[in-house]
């Protein structure tokens, strides 16, 4: 597959900053022997990765002082050229052995004005962010009646129902999933698809509850589309606070909301993928990608989402050449330019190395937080994905032994390496605080504990090599 298709495009929207599941076959890693027992010595390496990384405490000053540099950088915006430089800088200063950035025109959509309240029965301020793509409201705002529905069939059924009036996904995402990322899946088509599925029922807004697990009083933005054919119709997030607080007022009887964006789409400008190699010592041609995304929201500083994420695969290179491990393939840190809204710079990658992508031996992606790692997941199966995990188990160590196998691409970035068939592996982290930041105004440095991000570094190094090497 050349480019994701529409569904697949869909599904990798859908899942946002999570795993983008197809459940293709990955192909076996080249070359690999038929069976590999975890040294002494790499459970010794593994520890003296650890302890280097907490040691030296690094990772959070790298990351301080990302979000010093470009704190904010959505793809398009003169914070997105900060943050290639910064991380080319960075790259050279580690000792990288080539640092290249290349090109990729990414969309350039800004945020403007952003006001929302009830006007009928009373009045009350809502807190609202728009959705990333959203066109306008007209100059002034809208001003309409909600209807609330908790999902796209309830709206179909409503009939005529929500014609003209500005419709409110109010479903929340279920607490009772373990894994936060599954209960964002189950929620978020409402923020990737509310706005084609209001304009289809006639309505002339879409707001829809933030996507978070806690009640809280910051909007969450993210990504949406059009749908060729439907109206585009503007699209906002309103806090969870204020829409608890809503659809109480509507249990009263009906109530208007004024709705009032000032975004706006630009041209498409030029970005760039951000990349840097650790060559490898026996067969330099053979590539382990290690990446995340170098874009992220406008509303915080993305301390999280994926500042932490670049900072593991650059620090993990820093840990690397600090005790003297080089592996025998090459380790390539892809610091992507346009996750968040459009994907751009994994497809582009993608493009680019097309001739090479035989050469690719693993990918791996790092775009969960910088919480406590906890292992990774893994879209082998079988006796290969048996084999890979034999030679994680050093991670146990450091309490991030966890392995999940046929579980897909591992994140957004490499999903379309995973589609040609890349064994790819997603750093798996506690996620049970993710969703208090992502996407916010509070996704900031002080959210990130500098061990947890340091131990991230670590684990993200450890897997790296191990896959580089065997
Ligand atoms: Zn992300």
């Amino acid at each position: 597959m050349v480019v994701l298709g529409v569904v697949a495009m869909a599904a990798v929207l859908a899942a946002g900053c999570r795993s983008a599941a197809t459940d293709e076959p990955s192909r076996p890693i080249a070359a690999a022997p038929v069976d590999v027992e975890p040294s002494t010595e790499l459970a010794k390496r593994c520890l003296e990765l650890e302890k280097l990384a907490l040691e030296d405490n690094a990772a959070i000053v790298t990351l301080r002082a990302l979000v010093t540099a470009a704190p904010r950088r959505l793809a398009g915006s003169p914070g997105m050229k900060s943050a290639e430089n910064w991380a080319m800088e960075q790259m050279l200063a580690i000792g990288f052995d080539r640092v290249v950035a290349e090109p990729v025109m990414v969309p350039n959509w800004r945020r403007g004005t952003e006001v929302s309240a009830t006007t009928s029965p009373r009045a009350m301020p809502l807190r609202v962010t728009a959705l990333g793509s959203s066109v306008p409201t007209p100059a002034g705002g809208i001003e309409a009646e909600i209807i609330e529905v908790r999902t796209f069939e309830q709206l179909r059924e409503l009939g005529d129902a929500a014609k003209g009036k500005i419709v409110f996904f109010n479903r929340p995402m279920p607490r009772i999933f373990r894994r936060t990322g599954r209960a964002y899946g189950a929620a978020v088509p409402q923020r990737t698809n509310g706005a084609v599925e209001a304009a289809k029922a006639g309505g002339v807004a879409a707001l829809v509850r933030s996507m978070t697990t806690t009640i809280d009083e910051h909007p969450h933005t993210g990504a949406m589309r059009y749908a060729d054919g439907v109206a585009k119709v503007p699209a906002a997030a309103v806090a969870t606070v204020d829409a608890e607080a809503l659809s109480a007022m509507l249990k009263e009887g009906p109530v208007r909301v004024r709705l009032e964006l000032g975004c706006e789409t630009l041209p498409d400008t030029q970005g760039h993928n951000v990349i840097g190699e650790y060559r490898g010592s026996e067969r330099p041609d053979e590539i382990v990608v290690i990446g995340g995304h170098l874009d992220a929201w406008d509303l915080g500083t993305g301390a999280h989402d994926d500042g932490a994420g670049c900072v593991h695969c650059l620090e993990a290179i820093r840990l690397l050449k600090a005790i003297g491990w080089r592996p025998k393939r090459t380790i390539r840190v892809v610091l992507f330019a346009n996750e968040e809204n459009g994907l751009r710079g994994a497809r582009a990658y993608a493009a680019a190395h097309e001739g090479e992508i035989k050469k690719h031996v693993a990918a791996l992606e790092t775009d969960s937080g910088g919480f406590r790692p906890m292992g990774f997941s893994c879209s082998l199966r079988g006796a290969e994905a048996d084999r890979i995990e034999r030679l994680f188990e050093p991670l146990d160590q450091l309490h991030a032994g966890m392995f999940l196998k046929g579980a897909g691409a591992g994140g957004a970035d490499i999903s379309v390496l995973h589609a040609r068939g890349v064994p790819c592996f997603g750093l798996w982290v506690d996620g049970n605080r993710y969703f208090d930041y992502h996407h916010t105004a509070v996704d900031d440095l002080a959210a990130v504990n500098e061990r947890e991000l340091a131990l991230g570094a670590a684990v993200v190094a450890y897997a790296a090599a191990v896959l580089a090497d065997q």
